[in-house]
């Protein structure tokens, strides 16, 4: 198939003749996903208190997606929607998958395994979540390599035996055996990944790396030479969190400073998502922002499901754009599974679509339609609108179905429905199919939301 290079609207990409989409050859992949940030917490984004020098300059590198979402509000629906490139409800994960529950179903193919079928060197560093069974392992999930953890959280520190909760959730291991690490986790995950990216170097074949940081999630640990980076920060919650903060945005630098040193910069495309908005008050809050967004992890407010986006590909994707359509964690899974040339298994097909069409303008709103549901909250949007059902509050005793416009309130501050009663309608209707069909007719888990005051 003969390939042209085009440039529209400010991306250049290769168009195949009939406008398919195609590539000289399997670019490398690189996922990185951080762990209850903010939609704040990035000088891309206008953080003023913590120093993100390196995803700022990922950010800048590539495309800014100004509204990038994730279906899960919490870790695990979140990470198996970016594994599957499908709603995780599908698939059996509605809540964060607790010690010993079932993870995500075990047959549905992962962005992994997919790429492993394509030729693909896999691994996969960091957190997992998505089950601890056998069957829901890493490596029988399409990774060659694992260094991580497979529950939702752990101490950024090193363990000591006999003390603590060292266990099956928690334990460190590399592919299935049990490690002892002596470094803050952080750093060393940051370690594994650059040392994956160093082995790729002069490599034939192409390589994903899904490098999943448990930062910025609770415990609140930050090495002390972190800590003293942010003494002029008087909130110590704050300050626990900007060194946990800092000490990831180095390892992705140290990462991104790995694929450069290994020549191969320009053949690898990296993607950048928080796997949920910041917790402001609940669901283990640790002092994020997510202004000016409302509300936070564990909600369908934007707080909970709008994040910090990026992706880039240094001379096919131009430097210090950004996209301002919506779009959602699984459209990364479907635009490199097409990069990769993947045949897909029909029996499960995917809720993302491919980007790179509305990245170069061919293409405009990849979605008309996205929703949510979390326990019995959920929420839906088409277009600039949101139609949004909350649960009572302290300072909301009832339960709020608000109606909002995003383009003029991001903020979810004016709600419309009184004013917008046929729309509010249209909407329910439209995220009532949608549940039909997507989760179907078994009632919403219940799932506790601990009654709190909070501010939008
Ligand atoms: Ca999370």
């Amino acid at each position: 198939m003969k390939l042209k290079t085009t440039l529209v609207a400010g991306v250049t990409v290769w168009l195949a003749a009939g406008a398919a989409w195609a590539v000289p050859a399997k670019p490398n992949i690189l996922f990185i996903v951080a762990d209850d940030m903010g939609y704040a917490d990035c000088g891309a984004h206008g953080c003023k208190d913590v120093p993100t020098p390196n995803l700022d300059a990922l950010a800048k590198a590539g495309v800014r997606f100004t509204q990038g979402y994730v279906t899960g509000t919490v870790c695990s629906p979140s990470r198996a929607a970016l594994m599957t490139g499908r709603y995780h409800y599908r698939d059996g994960v509605f809540d964060w998958i607790h010690p010993g529950a079932a993870g995500l179903q075990a047959d549905v193919p992962t962005v992994a395994s997919y790429l492993k079928q394509a030729g693909y060197r896999t691994a996969a560093v960091g957190k997992w979540h998505l089950g601890e069974d056998n069957q829901c392992h890493p490596l029988r999930r399409g990774f060659d390599e694992f260094y991580g953890f497979l529950g939702g959280g752990r101490s950024y520190f090193p363990d000591k035996p006999g003390k603590g909760k060292v266990n099956h959730y928690t334990q460190l291991i590399r592919g299935q055996e049990p490690v002892v690490e002596k470094e803050y986790t952080t750093h060393a995950f940051g370690r594994e990944a650059a040392d994956f990216l160093a082995r790729q170097k002069g490599q034939a074949g192409p390589f994903f790396l899904y490098l999943a940081f448990n930062a910025v999630h609770t415990p609140m640990e930050a090495p002390d030479d972190y800590l003293s980076r942010f003494t002029a920060i008087e909130d110590k919650k704050r300050r626990t969190y900007a060194g946990m903060l800092s000490a990831m945005d180095d390892n992705i630098g140290r990462a991104l400073k790995a694929l450069k040193e290994a020549g191969l910069e320009e053949q690898t495309l990296v993607c950048f998502i928080s796997d949920n908005g910041g917790p402001i008050v609940r669901n283990a809050p640790n002092a994020s922002r997510n202004t000016p967004l409302r509300g936070g992890k564990g909600e369908t407010w934007e707080g909970g499901i709008r994040v910090p986006f990026f992706m880039k590909w240094p001379g096919h994707l131009q430097a210090g754009t950004t996209f301002e359509q919506p779009v959602i964690q699984m459209d990364l899974t479907a635009t490199v599974l097409e990069l990769a040339g993947v045949q897909r298994d029909a029996k499960w097909p995917l809720d993302g679509v491919g980007l790179l069409p509305y990245l170069s303008g061919e293409k405009k709103a990849p979605h008309e339609t996205l929703c949510w549901e979390y326990g019995q909250q959920w929420a839906i949007r088409q277009g600039d609108w949101k139609l949004t059902f909350a649960l009572p509050t302290k300072e909301a005793k009832t339960p709020i179905l608000g109606l909002y416009d995003l383009s003029q309130d991001i903020g979810e501050s004016r709600d419309l429905a009184a004013a917008q009663p046929e729309k509010v309608k249209q909407l329910q209707t439209a995220w009532a199919k949608w549940r039909k069909d997507v989760i179907g007719d078994q009632p919403a888990p219940n799932i506790t939301i601990k009654n709190v005051n909070r501010s939008p």
